[in-house]
This record gives structure tokens, C-alpha cells and sequence, in this order.
């Protein structure tokens, strides 16, 4: 189980995610991302190197905005490689990253195929990105609230929708996950991570999420 931060502000946070990642890095990973919102769409930059590699992708790709999120993998399910490196998108709409294990993956992966949904990883990830899609109908915490209840593992994830550009939603269940509020001057500001460390210097306004709330 590896790394989240997540961040919706009005300044870039590219440069926040990157950093929350080096952070989490003593924990060990083998592949690292970053997907943001820009220019009306989702980017992304992936690796299978090092977060100073992601780092300086992010900078070569031009990617800034305001609403992202970040990954360190710890491959459960797929290869070590950029393809199954999170996050992930579902049809250019949807981008998620996942810590844990979504054990019920082949069920889901199976259903979701027949609704036309076309797999480009072997993770169990990637699945929850699809149900989601699925279940969007113009509310982002509405559709991860009910694709919860559809998943059985332990998991952390953060989200965000083309849709919806100052958004980003999370939830766990087994996995930890913290919301961090910007203060003072960057009040306004709101973060999610799996660990608080990731958002040493950015605040120290930590909301810890228990299960149920
Ligand atoms: N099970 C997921 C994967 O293999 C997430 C692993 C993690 O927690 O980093 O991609």
C-alpha cells in the first residue's frame, strides 16, 4: 500500500503533489503519477523511475492546475509498468488513484467489460475508475458513493472528473486517509493524502477521515 496526495486550490499544486510524493518515498514504490486538470481535460505524467524523473516529466509536459492528484505504487496487481502506473482514466473523463486491494476486481472488470468499457492496465485499479464513470450522472461524490459499496478490500482513493474542474473526492475503507484544510492566507485551499506527512508545510490543519464518517 503506497501514496496519495491530492489537492483543488486556485494556485498550481503540481509542485505540491510532487513534493508530497518525495515525502512518501521512504516508503518504498515502483512506479509514480500525476494526473491534473488543464485545458478543459485530464494530463497526465507517469513513471516507472524515480518521483525526481515524474518531477521533471511534469515540468517537460507543462503540467499546472489547480485540481490534481498523485500516486506511489506498490504493484498488487499488474507489472511494475507505466501502463498499470496510477492514476488512471476512464474514457478521458475520470482519474483515480488507489492504494489496497479491490479483491472482487474480476467480477467487476468482467461486468464492466460488457458495458463496453476497454481495459488498458492489469490492475485492480482501474476498475473502480470505470464504475465510476459508470455510475457518473453529473455529481462526482454522488457516483463514488455508490460505487463503495460495490467494492469489497481495503482501499484509499482519490478522484476527479473532467466534468466537474474544482473537485476532488475521497474515500477509504481499510486505508488510511487524511483531509488537509489550507488556512490564513490559503484558506480555501483542500488536500487529501494517506498520510499526513505528505502534507508537511502545506498545513497543519488535519482532518484524519474514520470509517463511517
Ligand atoms: N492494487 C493497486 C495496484 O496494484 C494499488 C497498489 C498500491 O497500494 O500501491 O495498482
Amino acid at each position: 500500500m503506497c501514496g496519495i496526495v491530492g489537492a483543488v486550490s486556485t494556485r498550481n499544486i503540481v509542485p505540491i503533489l510532487v513534493e508530497g510524493l518525495k515525502r512518501l518515498e521512504y516508503r518504498g514504490y515502483d512506479s509514480c503519477g500525476v494526473a491534473v486538470h488543464q485545458g478543459g481535460g485530464l494530463k497526465r505524467a507517469r513513471s516507472t523511475s524515480r518521483v525526481a524523473e515524474l518531477d521533471a516529466a511534469t515540468t517537460a509536459d507543462g503540467l499546472a492546475s489547480g485540481t490534481g492528484i498523485a500516486h506511489t505504487r506498490w504493484a498488487t496487481h499488474g507489472a511494475p509498468a507505466v501502463h498499470n502506473a496510477h492514476p488512471h482514466f476512464s474514457s478521458d473523463r475520470i482519474a483515480l488513484v488507489h492504494n489496497g486491494i479491490i479483491e472482487n476486481h474480476d467480477e467487476l472488470r468482467v461486468e464492466l467489460k460488457a458495458k463496453g468499457y476497454v481495459f488498458e492496465s492489469q490492475t485492480d485499479t482501474e476498475v473502480i475508475a470505470h464504475l465510476v464513470h459508470h455510475l457518473y450522472d453529473g455529481d462526482l461524490l454522488d457516483a463514488v458513493q455508490r460505487a463503495v459499496p460495490r467494492l469489497r478490500g481495503a482501499y484509499a482513493i482519490a478522484v476527479f472528473c473532467r466534468d466537474e474542474p474544482h473537485r476532488v473526492v475521497g474515500a477509504r475503507e481499510g486505508s488510511p486517509m487524511v483531509v488537509g484544510v489550507g488556512a490564513g492566507d490559503r484558506a480555501g485551499e483542500h488536500f487529501v493524502a494517506s498520510d499526513a506527512m505528505a502534507l508537511a508545510g502545506v498545513t497543519d490543519q488535519i482532518v484524519y477521515l474514520e470509517e463511517g464518517d
